[in-house]
C-alpha cells in the first residue's frame, strides 16, 4: 500500500465515522471537535449537524478562513488548559459528541496524549454521549463500540458512554 493509499483511507474512514456519528448523535448536548487544522472536519460536522452548538478547539488557529467556527466557538489555546475551564463553565456530563483528532505522527507522543486526555474527554460525556478518535483512548466508563460502526479495525476508534 503506498502512502497515498494509506492517506486516503484514514480520510474515508473518518468521513464514514462521522456520518456515521451524525445519525446516532443525542438530540441534547454539545458536539466538541478537538483540533481544528484545516478545517475539513469541522466543516463536514457542521455540514452534518446542521443547527447544533459545535465548539472547536485548537492552540494554533489557521484553518482555511471559510471553516473559521463562529465568534465564541472557537476556544484558543492548549487543550490541557483550556478544556478544564470549558467544563467549569459547562459542567460535567455537556458533551453528546467528541471528535478529537490531534495526533502527529509521533506514535509515542499520541499514545501519552491520549492518556493524558482520556480522564478530560470522560468527565465531559454525558451518558450515552460518544468520542470518536484517531487512536484508542483508556475510558473505563465507556465502551468500545468501534466494530458496530463498520469501519475497518483499528483505523478509527469509537467509544459509547
Ligand atoms: N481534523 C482537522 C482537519 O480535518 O482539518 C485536522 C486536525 S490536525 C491533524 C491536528 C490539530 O490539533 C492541529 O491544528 C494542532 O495545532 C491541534 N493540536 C494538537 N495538539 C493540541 C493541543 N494540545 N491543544 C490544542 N490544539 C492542539
Amino acid at each position: 500500500m503506498t502512502r497515498l493509499d494509506s492517506v486516503i483511507r484514514r480520510l474515508t474512514a473518518q468521513r464514514d465515522l462521522l456520518d456515521w456519528a451524525a445519525r446516532e448523535v443525542s438530540a441534547q448536548g454539545l458536539v466538541l471537535e478537538l483540533g481544528l487544522g484545516n478545517g475539513r472536519t469541522y466543516d463536514h460536522l457542521r455540514a452534518r449537524l446542521p443547527g447544533r452548538e459545535i465548539y472547536v478547539f485548537e492552540r494554533s488557529p489557521a484553518a482555511h478562513p471559510d471553516c473559521i467556527p463562529p465568534e465564541g466557538y472557537l476556544i484558543v489555546g492548549d487543550i490541557f488548559e483550556t478544556l478544564p475551564l470549558f467544563t467549569e463553565r459547562f459542567g460535567v456530563g455537556s458533551a453528546a459528541l467528541i471528535h478529537s483528532d490531534i495526533g502527529t505522527g509521533d506514535e509515542e507522543a499520541n499514545r501519552v496524549l491520549a492518556q493524558r486526555l482520556s480522564p478530560l474527554l470522560e468527565t465531559l460525556l454525558q451518558p450515552g454521549g460518544m468520542i470518536i478518535a484517531d487512536r484508542a483512548f483508556d475510558l473505563p466508563s465507556c465502551t468500545d463500540i468501534s466494530s458496530r460502526t463498520g469501519v475497518a479495525e483499528g483505523r478509527y476508534f469509537v467509544y459509547r458512554r
